[in-house]
């Protein structure tokens, strides 16, 4: 049984978010809450980074600041001990380095920067649209079940198309809307979920 795990809003703070806070850039707040549209968000962040003359070591050494989310190393070591881990993240190989490293590098499957050589972020490249979901759908295939938690719309396909999925923290109007997956809180919370979907999976309901 293999456990997915969505990276920002349940182990790490939201990286762009926090990028702003440090920098002061306040339109590096914008989400997909503000602008649905992934590629015009993100082509307006690369924007701004060249506007500030913002270059990839300058944004990793921001990244370098932060520290995962309380109780997140603690909650990931333990979910390790129980299952195989995967991590499903929409952010970037180069952004997420540093906060890995923090929590020991466990398995991360998320997209790419285009870096020029001078460092300047040209571009992206998803390494495939909706990748999450297809991430689950592809591990289901292998004959794994597959239990996954994330916060957010990012991770509401993956969660749809596991055996099982757990919210964590996520906004009120997203569980209105999938009403479904169960809700958890803390991690203390999420780990007893694991532990009864588990329990339950295995019992073939
Ligand atoms: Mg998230």
């Amino acid at each position: 049984m293999l456990a997915c795990l969505d990276l920002e809003g349940v182990l790490i703070p939201e990286i762009w978010i926090a990028f702003a806070e440090k920098t002061g850039i306040e339109k590096l707040r914008l989400t997909t809450r503000d602008i649905p549209d992934y590629d015009e968000l993100m082509q307006g962040r690369l924007k701004i980074l060249d506007e500030n003359n913002l270059k990839l070591d300058d944004i990793q050494s921001v990244i370098g600041t932060l520290t995962p989310l309380d109780g997140a190393k603690e909650f990931l070591d333990w979910l390790k001990s129980e299952f195989q881990v995967i991590i499903l993240s929409d952010t970037f190989y180069q952004f997420a380095g540093p906060l890995m490293a923090q929590l020991d590098y466990p398995t991360l499957f998320c997209h790419e920067l285009v870096v020029e050589g001078d460092g300047r972020i040209a571009d992206y490249r998803l390494r495939q649209p909706d990748g999450k979901t297809k991430a689950v759908a592809a591990l289901k295939n292998l004959n794994f079940k597959v239990i996954a938690s994330g916060d957010s719309y990012n991770d509401t396909g993956m969660l749809k198309e596991a055996h099982a999925g757990i919210f964590f923290k996520p906004p009120e109007s997203i569980t209105h809307e999938f009403p479904q997956f169960p809700v958890t809180h803390t991690f203390e919370e999420l780990k007893n979920a694991f532990i009864e979907t588990r329990a339950r999976l295995t019992n073939g309901c």
